[in-house]
């Protein structure tokens, strides 16, 4: 093994990813949910854009004295269930398209889980990769004073995304307490402990995922020791899944980082990848043979799990995946399109605003223990974020077995009955 960075990946990918719009993909799944729920057209015209959309210009003075203007957004989509919640990304690939469907996705998350909360998303243009740390703390404090009047521990909370991390919300949180000039650790979630963060909020995302996989493997019979998983993305998601399914004896033969990907039929050493990794997720380095993210998704394996970005499972690929099941831990990794060709081959995928939603649902976790001021153990954290990723999957399931649709379609059902029913309680809409 060598310390010699191959980057294979990938000009290529990043430039169809771009070509998604994930806006277009999330109204698309609107419309036939709404249509499946024989609601009126005005509850699609209504949900298919946030309520508030915000576009921001943060000035950055950058270490070598010059101010650098970087574009960031906030998205809210509704707030008919309570205050909206959603991560912020640091990403060279944020769009509003993108910022707006994730804002949409966030909401049916929201309402699928049970959780009293609307949908929102933020997002900043940015290489964080290349940028220092005291850039990336002036740029989140900006962040914050361009954004601080329509946020807040009652209005919206944001967390972390693509990217971002405890560190990244601790100078968030103490921006807006400067401004607001009071203490307020319900503003935001995914802070560090000492903060008022929640035991067990940095695994959330990855627990939700894992116990998602064993209801699946619990409901069809399977073990899943030994079972063949492929894991697209080794950041915080990603990261602690590959670890928690090789400690219980699951075969991680592949995993992904943002330059390159490593597959190997008898598994690989978790552990150690995890040990090298760096604070990007990038590992991939250390290797002379590494094969492409695009490669990597058409190996052979039991399940696929994609946990780094979105649309990579895309209709020229979907007929090429050798998988039975796909669980998707990012936000939209899968198209429409080729939601339609793995129906088609019998290949279940369990959906985003299903399987990833433990992240949200431990920030709810925090909210919560930051408006009571007391805070709960990891086991009971642990235990109740079980129950919920366990009832909501089963509600989706009977969902998509009663009206006979597949599990996206079905969990968007599910989310959309929340909002709906909501929004037209307040008088907004009728169903
Ligand atoms: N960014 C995560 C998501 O996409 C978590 C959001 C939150 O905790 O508010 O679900």
């Amino acid at each position: 093994m060598e310390n010699n960075v191959q980057v294979k990946a990938s000009e290529k990918e990043r430039q169809d990813y771009k070509k998604q719009s994930p806006q277009e993909e999330f109204q698309s799944i609107l419309k036939e949910a709404v249509a499946v729920l024989g609601y009126s057209d005005e509850v699609f015209q209504f949900l298919k854009e946030p309520m508030r959309f915000l576009e921001i210009n943060i000035p950055v003075r950058m270490d070598n004295g010059r101010t650098e203007v970087f574009r960031g957004y906030r998205a809210q989509h509704n707030d008919a269930n309570g205050p909206t919640k959603g991560g912020i990304r640091f990403h060279p690939d944020v769009t509003a398209d993108e910022v707006k469907a994730l804002a949409g996705w966030m909401s049916l998350k929201c309402g699928v889980t049970g959780i009293p909360y609307g949908g929102a998303k933020g997002g900043i243009v940015c290489e964080p990769r290349s940028m220092s740390t005291g850039e990336l703390e002036r740029l989140s404090r900006g962040y914050v004073r361009a954004v601080s009047q329509i946020v807040g521990p009652t209005k919206d909370i944001p967390a972390p995304d693509m990217y971002t991390n405890s560190q990244i919300m601790a100078w968030m949180l103490d921006e807006y307490d400067h401004i607001r000039e009071f203490d307020s650790p319900g503003f935001i979630t995914g802070k560090p402990l000492a903060l008022g963060g929640s035991q067990g909020r940095e695994t959330a995302t990855s627990k939700g995922v894992l116990y998602t996989l064993q209801t699946v493997c619990q409901l069809r019979g399977k073990k899943l020791k030994g079972l063949k998983v492929i894991v697209q993305g080794f950041g915080n998601v990603g990261g602690y899944l590959a670890y928690y399914l090789h400690e219980l004896g699951a075969k991680v033969v592949g995993i992904s980082d943002a330059l390159g990907a490593i597959y190997d039929e008898s598994g690989l050493d978790i552990p150690y990848l995890l040990s090298r990794r760096d604070s990007f997720g990038i590992v991939s380095g250390l290797f002379d043979d590494v094969l492409t993210n695009e490669e990597l998704l058409q190996k052979e394996c039991d399940v696929l799990v994609p946990a780094a970005i979105g649309g990579v499972i895309t209709e020229d690929n979907a007929d090429l995946l050798k998988c039975q099941l796909i669980i998707e831990a990012a936000n939209g990794p899968t198209t429409k399109g080729a939601l339609r060709k793995l129906s088609e081959r019998g290949i279940t995928v369990v959906p985003d605003i299903l399987a990833n939603s433990g992240g949200v649902v431990v920030s709810y976790f925090e909210w919560c223990q930051n408006n009571q001021g007391y805070y709960w153990t990891e086991e009971t954290v642990e235990e109740r974020l079980k129950e919920k990723m366990y009832a909501s999957f089963l509600a989706v399931k009977e969902t998509a077995d009663q009206f006979g649709i597949d599990m996206k379609t079905a969990a968007y059902v599910e989310g959309i009955r929340k909002v709906a029913e909501a929004s037209e309680l307040r008088g907004w809409i009728s169903l």
